[in-house]
């Protein structure tokens, strides 16, 4: 067991941060308060590598570990955490589930302009009713009449980038059940496709509804067919550990902008850093962050072929996503009235960080999912049946 990073991992660590210092860190604030997905960021990490970092190089892709990309989203985020989300919308969102069960002629179409930074997809799940409980999803995808196409009806909500988003990777129910679920790949012109107005997330990021009104989608636009949902949510996992990266690492930004905060800032004639209530709060945020940090680094380094398993994915996840959170909350704390104010990136990470919580399966869920690997046993949520 070695804990630190390969000399591979060390270069490409330094390279990223490199990247980012010189291009991203100056402009971080204006980008966290910026509306929209930063196109311009995404063409330059194109030309950078980082998109497809894990995607085989027959794809386009750079053929690295899931573990790379883990480290080069936090790179990115060191300097400047809005471009973070550029590195998990090219590696670790539903782009990775499009470059995994893909055809070919999708993944031309469609894989090749996001790598490329051209294009945004958004992954539409959750429902108006169907939220944490995934599987009751009720958009239908019903066989066309004469073809091997499908008609696509249904709502879909909180869709990150949908007023924007250039693909939409649809789940849907061909039939009854878990394994009546799979997916559709569908452009946002798309007759009987409709978006709302655009809602803004308490992070800043945007969605809106999206009706699906027999919205036909022809046969090489479809994903998985039934059977598909398991195959999705192993994919899912790998997004949860980009979320997972990312509350980690904007908990440690928080951190460092604190901690030099602690030594400069003085009162009572003191720097802040000297009173010893301040020492243990910045004791205990280290403790957060590394431990978090070393499940996120085991569930990536464990992943078996690219996709980490459930166990690992639901530790790391809850674990991160406390972490960031509580930490931007008390590095917020210690830089008083200016960590609060918005010309100061803690807020953002306060804000961003709260979402993750929510995002791509709420922490309930993930101790839900602890609890299934503690008893080795489902639990089922539903209410008992009637005998
Ligand atoms: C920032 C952000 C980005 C998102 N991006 C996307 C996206 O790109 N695509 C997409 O499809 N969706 C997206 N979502 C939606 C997200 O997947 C859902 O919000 C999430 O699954 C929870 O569903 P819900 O909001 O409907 O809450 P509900 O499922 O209604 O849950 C409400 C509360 O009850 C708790 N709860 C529910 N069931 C249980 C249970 N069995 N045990 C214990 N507690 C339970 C939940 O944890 C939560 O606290 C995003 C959400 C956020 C906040």
């Amino acid at each position: 067991m070695d804990f630190n990073l390969n000399e591979e991992q060390q270069m490409f660590l330094d390279a990223v941060e490199g990247f980012a210092s010189r291009n991203l860190a100056e402009d971080a604030l204006k980008r966290a308060h910026a509306r929209g997905f930063p196109k311009d960021v995404a063409k330059m990490m194109s030309e950078q590598g980082l998109l497809g970092i894990t995607m085989a190089e027959a794809d386009g892709g750079q053929g690295g570990s899931l573990m790379d990309a883990v480290i080069a989203i936090q790179a990115v985020a060191k300097y400047c955490p809005r471009s973070a989300d550029v590195i998990q919308a090219g590696n670790f969102g539903a782009v990775r589930v499009l470059a995994e069960y893909g055809t070919q002629d999708q993944k031309e179409r469609y894989l090749a302009p996001i790598l490329a930074g051209e294009k945004v997809i958004s992954v539409a799940m959750s429902e108006p009713e169907a939220g944490s409980a995934l599987t009751d999803l009720k958009t239908t995808a019903t066989p066309a009449s004469g073809g091997e196409g499908v008609h696509l009806n249904g709502t879909k909500v909180f869709s990150t980038h949908s007023p924007e988003a250039d693909l939409f990777l649809v789940y849907c129910r061909y039939g009854p059940g878990v394994n009546g679920i799979g997916s559709v790949l569908v452009e946002p012109d798309t007759d009987g496709l409709t978006r709302g107005q655009p809602i803004t997330y308490l992070g800043g990021e945007e969605w809106c509804q999206i009706y699906f009104e027999d919205a036909y989608v022809p046969p090489e636009n479809i994903l998985l067919r039934e059977g598909g949902f398991k195959r999705q949510i192993a994919g899912f996992n790998v997004e949860r550990l980009g979320n997972s990266s990312r509350s980690v690492a904007l908990g440690r930004f928080a951190y460092e902008m604190a901690r030099k905060h602690a030594m400069d800032r003085k009162q009572f004639g003191r720097p802040l850093c000297d009173f010893q209530g301040l020492q243990w709060k910045f004791a205990e945020m280290k403790l957060k962050l590394e431990s978090a940090q070393l499940l996120l680094m085991r569930a990536a380094s464990r992943a078996d072929e690219g996709f980490p398993s459930v166990e690992d994915t639901a530790l790391a996840k809850l674990a991160c996503n406390r972490a960031g959170h509580e930490v931007a909350s008390e590095a917020m704390q210690i830089m008083g009235a200016a960590g609060y104010s918005q010309d100061c990136l803690i807020e953002y990470c306060f804000r961003r960080t709260r979402g993750w919580m929510i995002a791509g399966g709420s922490s309930e869920m993930m101790l839900n999912r602890i609890a299934e690997s503690v008893f080795e046993r489902r639990f089922s949520q539903r209410p008992p049946k009637a005998t």
